[in-house]
């Protein structure tokens, strides 16, 4: 792989929620760029009015920034090659395609819609495939030229050569060659005078000064054209690479609206947005996103942003679809939440606590965070495991304090022996608590899963709590004595 210096981009539609794909289109332009001492750049592609969704942009921002992408340049940080927000180059997309009309490789198409639609059905009918058939191709461009300057309705169309073929390189998948009889003169500039994605990112790419150009396979199709487009101009073509698509979980197809939806309700998501919301840490998403679609190595490799640009290498990439696996996106998010830092960790879960309504004394986070860190798939698993710590729980019903097959006086007398055992210790950690409690389930012959049980339901009132004796350590010896009391005195 070349290492020079690389300058890649991000150019997102603010079209709508930030997808996984753009999640790691975004990664691999930040990876090439650290990986080379490069450039990462952010440019807002929102030339197309009528699917902007405002707030879109800035959710990508914040998607970036929660992801760890920061980029050199974009938008709200400046460059040296601003702006980077398409609708603010609008004069620049004016000065080149003035360019490329006079060079005579576009030309203005003053065809009503009505006419292009008849154009279409009859070539429907004819079973031949739908483009424009050249009528304003061959205009004079003085006739033309007046007009455009009369304020005549307009597109401005590519002058596609239409004899010999074009041939174009995809690092992933070699070269691809098409006819040129089979692509269309393509629309560059709209008749409201704003250009399409073909031209102004085009121009944008050659203006800016990007090298390697990473993007989703659904632009494969207009490749050729923008190909074209770029030697028209007479410009040197970045490195192409066309990512690979996601596939639903079966591998068959694209997620369905209603599939996305079930993955909501299954705890996941396919938006980068309401990952946070869901528990899942940024450098799990990462790790996840960057190997579907990137051999780096074993398939379980477990990586940090600075490792993935250590091993990053755009041969690596590969092009075959990519089924979305969340067993996989829980591996590599509950094997990042372990390698956090304990203070670290507890930061990042006290939200969780937070939003159910508790108040989080930070000296109990910190000593539960060992006990229940080997736990947590999402941080918000935190709350199931945890919350308990940190408010009064009510005594639970009796049906729930009785381990299996024991009858409640059975309990009583068991709870009330313990509850003996427990007040005369001395000291009360885990470890001066666990061993008389070991002691009387051997001279009792009871099984721990009967004593340990019913302590547990007791003290946290679930049946499921991160170990025992180390909880009761954290409660703490009265809010224990008292809550195993109030256990006793119900049965
Ligand atoms: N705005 C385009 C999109 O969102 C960008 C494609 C590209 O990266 O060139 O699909």
């Amino acid at each position: 792989m070349d290492l020079k210096p690389a300058r890649v981009r991000f150019a997102p539609s603010p079209t709508g929620h930030m997808h996984l794909g753009s999640a790691r289109t975004a990664l691999y332009n930040y990876l090439l760029a650290k990986k080379t001492g490069g450039k990462f750049i952010l440019r807002i592609e929102d030339t197309d009015q009528k699917r902007y969704v405002p707030g879109a942009e800035q959710e990508l921002i914040d998607g970036l920034r929660w992801l760890g992408l920061e980029y050199d340049e974009g938008p709200d940080i400046g460059g040296p090659y601003g702006p980077y927000r398409q609708t603010d180059r609008k004069a620049i997309y004016d000065e080149y395609i003035q360019k490329l009309i006079d060079k005579g490789s576009a030309y203005p198409c003053f065809c009503t819609p009505e006419r292009l639609a008849a154009v279409r059905e009859e070539q429907m009918k004819n079973k031949v495939q739908p483009r424009y058939d050249g009528h304003c191709r061959g205009m004079d461009p003085g006739g033309a030229q007046k007009r455009v300057d009369s304020g005549e309705k307009h597109v401005i169309r590519f002058r596609m050569p239409k004899e010999g073929k074009t041939t174009v390189s995809d690092h992933l998948r070699g070269e691809i060659t098409v006819d040129n009889t089979t692509l269309d003169d393509s629309v560059l500039i709209k008749s409201d005078g704003w250009p399409t994605y073909h031209f102004a990112a085009m121009v944008d790419d050659h203006l800016m000064e990007i090298t390697h150009v990473f993007r989703g396979s659904e632009w494969l199709g207009t490749f050729p054209l923008h190909a074209n487009i770029i030697r028209a101009f007479g410009w040197q073509e970045p490195v192409w690479v066309h990512l690979s698509v996601f596939l639903k979980p079966s591998g068959k197809g694209k997620m369905s609206k209603r599939e996305k939806e079930d993955a909501i309700k299954d705890g996941y998501s396919i938006f980068v947005t309401g990952m946070s919301e869901l528990g899942f840490i940024p450098e799990g998403l990462n790790n996840w996103t960057a190997l579907m679609g990137w051999g780096a190595g074993e398939t379980e490799d477990v990586l940090t942003l600075s490792e993935m640009i250590d091993k990053f290498d755009i041969d690596k990439l590969n092009a075959s679809p990519a089924a979305i696996n969340f067993a996989r996106l829980d591996h590599f998010n509950g094997e990042h939440i372990r390698r956090l830092e304990a203070w670290d960790l507890a930061k990042r879960i006290r939200p969780y606590l937070e939003r159910e309504g508790l108040v989080v004394d930070e000296g109990k986070l910190q000593m539960i965070i060992p006990i229940i860190r080997e736990r947590l798939v999402t941080l918000d698993d935190c709350v199931p495991f945890a919350a308990w710590f940190f408010k009064e729980v009510a005594t639970p019903p009796a049906e729930e304090l009785l381990p299996k097959g024991m009858a409640a006086q059975q309990v009583k007398q068991m709870g009330a022996e313990v509850l003996e055992i427990l007040k005369g210790l001395p000291s009360f950690s885990h470890s001066t608590v666990e061993e008389p409690m070991r002691k009387y389930i051997e001279e009792k012959q009871l099984s721990p899963n009967q004593v340990f049980g019913f302590l547990r339901v007791a003290i946290s009132g679930q049946k499921v709590s991160p170990p025992l004796f180390e909880s009761m350590e954290i409660v703490g010896r009265d809010t224990v004595l008292a809550r195993v009391a109030r256990a006793v005195d119900s049965l």
